[in-house]
């Protein structure tokens, strides 16, 4: 990290306005010249920057741009700030919109695509744009918060839909917005009865760790149980300023998770992960999940293969402090969700017996009782209320209340409609219709 001092542009900004989010946020570097200052651009770079057909802008808040080596094109924060021409190349596989979070948005602004909780994006403003963002599609497309009105009809979706029982709040960065407008929304939330949690996605600790306040965390804690994510991708990114915004965050008792975004040449090293997860325990954050990179836009060349975050896992289980171990994640293209991927310990199952491995790759087996079977507890209001916002899928399999789960394109039953459009042709004139499962 270097002295903001040193650094020709800033020499003259006194504490006060470093230590201010509004000078921060106002004075991001959103051009080649200014930018040319801090760090030694390579024609690359330049070349990036010189013409406009950049998907995402781009802004580096002047604390985050202390954080780059200024000789490095290789450095982590550098190539998650500064633009690279490989940005305009799009690759067979990439698409505008992976996720389809617009498809599973009810209204603008929300996405509603698990049973019982849903994602509010109440911002496109970030006060630094990710290079590898997956919601490049209109992250810094106008650079400020949503107006009250629009924000309005997605919280009324989530009050006439009572099994929405979490809801996160993302962007965009929400801590972007003023407190007051924070205010507001977290206020409208926690009227509604069925809001048993809210939280919060933020990448400011590590970007513009100056966004919390005293005043901030004062106003958050009236809002409990709130939880907070952020997104930490380098140790690097853990200084001073995060250290502190962190721990202010934690000592106003709202639970810290970090969300990270497996890198290529960034991050892509098991011993980068296991220090950066160490450091985030030091500062009561709990690694949650690591996002194996999406297929959006121009990001191809930060992807690693899948088996890279599994490797990363591999490394991490039993190697260090449980709490260090996130799940390592696929947002599944096409609106899925999340699906988990992990090492496999289990080798081998019986009747009775599983044989499993250890990181240490001992071989074990664990011997189940005689009689393993469960029964029901006849606590018919638990059943009752957590059925109710079942999410069905495998588990509906599992319960005994459903048979199969099919593909809604299946050439068996294609060739059954044949049969049965042919029989009918043949039977036109008989009365009674025959069971299509004979
Ligand atoms: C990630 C995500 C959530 C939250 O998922 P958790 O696994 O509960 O953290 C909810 N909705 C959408 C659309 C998401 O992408
Ligand atoms: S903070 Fe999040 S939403 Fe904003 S640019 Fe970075 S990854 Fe995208």
């Amino acid at each position: 990290m270097r002295d903001y001092r040193e650094i020709s542009l800033w020499k003259n900004v006194t504490p006060e306005e470093w230590n201010d989010w509004h000078w921060q946020l106002s004075n991001r570097i959103t051009d080649i010249e200014a930018l040319s200052e801090i760090i030694t651009l390579t024609p690359e770079e330049k070349k990036a920057l010189n013409d406009d057909l950049l998907e995402l802008r781009m802004a580096i808040t002047p604390y985050y741009a202390t954080l780059m080596d200024p000789n490095d094109v290789n450095c982590p924060i550098r190539m998650q700030a500064v633009p690279t021409s490989k940005e305009r190349y799009t690759a067979e596989e990439d698409f505008y919109d992976p996720l389809a979070e617009d498809r599973y948005a009810p209204v603008p602004g929300f996405v509603h695509r698990y049973p019982d909780r849903g994602i509010l994006l109440v911002t496109d403003q970030c006060s630094m744009y990710c290079r590898f963002c997956t919601r490049r599609r209109f992250a810094g497309e106008v650079d400020r918060p949503k107006s009250r009105e629009e924000i309005q009809a997605a919280i009324d979706y989530i009050e006439r839909t009572p099994v929405l029982r979490d809801i996160l709040i993302t962007g965009g960065d929400p801590l972007t917005m003023e407190d007051e407008n924070l205010e507001w929304l977290l206020m409208s939330l926690r009227r509604i009865p069925h809001v048993e949690i809210i939280r919060i996605g933020t990448r400011v600790p590590a970007v513009m760790p100056q966004r919390i306040t005293r005043s901030l965390v004062s106003m958050l804690r009236q809002f409990h149980p709130l939880w907070i994510n952020v997104h930490f991708n380098h140790p690097k990114e853990i200084t001073p300023y995060s250290t502190r915004a962190l721990n202010m965050l934690a000592d106003a008792g709202i639970p810290l998770g970090n969300q990270s975004v497996l890198l290529r040449g960034i991050n892509d090293c098991p011993y980068i992960f296991k220090e950066l997860f160490h450091k985030l325990l030091v500062n009561r954050v709990r690694p949650y999940y690591i996002y194996q990179c999406d297929l959006s836009r121009g990001i191809s060349h930060f992807r690693t293969s899948v088996g890279k975050g599994i490797e990363i896992i591999e490394f991490l289980r039993g190697h260090t402090t449980g709490m260090a171990v996130p799940t390592f994640v696929v947002d599944a293209p096409g609106g899925g969700g999340k699906i988990p991927l992990m090492p496999n310990y289990l080798l081998a199952q019986g009747e009775r017996r599983v044989v499993l491995r250890n990181f240490e790759g001992t071989i074990t087996v664990y011997t189940e009782p005689e009689d393993a079977s469960s029964h029901c507890h006849g606590c018919k209001e638990i059943c009752m209320r957590q059925s109710m916002s079942s999410g069905g899928g495998v588990s509906e399999l599992l319960e005994g209340s459903r048979l199969q789960l099919e593909p809604q394109v299946l050439k068996r039953e294609e060739r059954r409609h044949q049969w049965m459009e042919e029989k009918k042709d043949q039977s036109l004139n008989t009365s009674k219709p025959e069971c299509p499962f004979l």
